[in-house]
């Protein structure tokens, strides 16, 4: 993804944003929001405590916090939102009435990214929000193109990684089943040699397209695993669901109908799909928390279809058939 130029940053502002003030004087959260209604959407929450539960509900784009709050303060709030992976990325700036040097310390020691001096000058307020929201935008697109595939737009290796040893370690918290599919272009150095590698690019994002369009659930993740390699990453699904995905995959690939000339007997663009799924807190044989056994269970169904003379299905125990 490419970043947006220094000119586009105002632009950007017109998105809405979402922002958090918490303040335990509703006065104060008044004059604030007053100040910032132009910058997004604004939350308001009348003390720490429910400015972290809001904040855990939907995780905002900036938090604006007084410093001196009866229950949790301030900093204490956001040593909170540091400490929280999901928040921990959301800009935090103190409000306080203290001109100390020692208060600032304090804050940025707490992880603040800046201080607003009350009584709040509204342009001030502003200037400084705005930066903020500036900087989480950049970091933002950073962060999402650090686990995006440039070539298909699906997660990267390292997004699938991550969310592998996750939804791994939810699996067997939640005793739940986990699937993962492997799916390999058939013959794709033959693609690349009659017709070129851009037109073999071309033919990976177009099936990279029809893989998206097959999932289904906010949960599952497609990713480009590597090379004409793709994975997809089925939270909560058994066997069954596993196998119909695949095959779904495999008939979303032939409804395509890309020519492939090399590619006999269909003369047409297909995948091999090798499927798994396992109880990760049943299985003995699935060490899950890095996920290599699922992994290495789709791979041997994936060698299966091709086995069996690709475009279809493929699952290990047929593996074990063939080997
Ligand atoms: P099989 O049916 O056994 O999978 O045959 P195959 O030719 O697909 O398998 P092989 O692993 O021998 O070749 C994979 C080829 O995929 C090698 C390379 O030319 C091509 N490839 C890998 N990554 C890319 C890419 O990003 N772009 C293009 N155009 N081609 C790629
Ligand atoms: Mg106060
Ligand atoms: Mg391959
Ligand atoms: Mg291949």
């Amino acid at each position: 993804m490419m970043l947006p130029a220094p000119d586009s940053w105002p632009t950007q502002l017109d998105t809405r944003h979402s922002l958090l003030l918490v303040d335990d004087d509703a006065a104060s959260v008044q004059v604030l929001a007053r100040m910032l209604s132009g910058l997004g959407e604004l939350r308001f929450a009348l003390s720490g405590e429910d400015g972290l539960r809001l904040a855990r509900e939907s995780p905002p784009d900036l938090v604006l916090v007084d410093a001196e709050m009866p229950g949790l303060s301030g900093f204490e709030v956001c040593a909170a939102l540091r400490a929280d992976p999901r928040l921990a990325d959301v800009p935090v700036i103190i409000i306080t009435g203290h001109t100390e040097v020692a208060v600032e310390v304090a804050g940025f020691a707490a992880g603040a990214s800046d201080f607003i001096r009350k009584p709040p000058v509204a342009e001030v307020v502003v200037a400084r929000a705005r930066t903020q929201l500036r900087l989480k935008a950049l970091g933002d697109a950073l962060r999402a193109s650090a686990l995006t595939d440039g070539l298909t737009g699906l997660a990267n290796r390292r997004r699938f990684d991550q969310d592998l040893r996750l939804e791994c370690e939810r699996a067997r918290r939640g005793h739940e089943s986990l699937a993962l599919l492997l799916i390999d272009v058939d013959h794709f150095k033959r693609y690349n040699d009659r017709y070129g590698h851009v037109a073999g690019d071309a033919c990976l994002r177009e099936i990279a397209a029809a893989i998206r369009g097959c999932i289904r659930r906010p949960a599952d993740l497609a990713a480009r695993y590597g090379g004409e390699e793709f994975a997809v990453l089925l939270p909560q699904t058994d066997a069954a669901g596993a196998r119909a995905m695949a095959q779904r995959i495999v008939n979303a690939v032939a409804d395509l109908a890309l020519a492939h000339a090399d590619a006999t007997p269909s003369c047409l663009v297909s995948v091999s799909v090798g499927w798994a799924a396992a109880r990760p807190d049943l299985d003995a044989s699935v060490v899950l928390t890095r996920g290599e056994s699922l992994v290495e269970a789709a791979d041997r169904g994936l060698y299966a279809a091709k086995a069996a003379g690709r475009g279809r299905i493929g699952e290990a125990s047929e593996a074990h058939a063939h080997a």
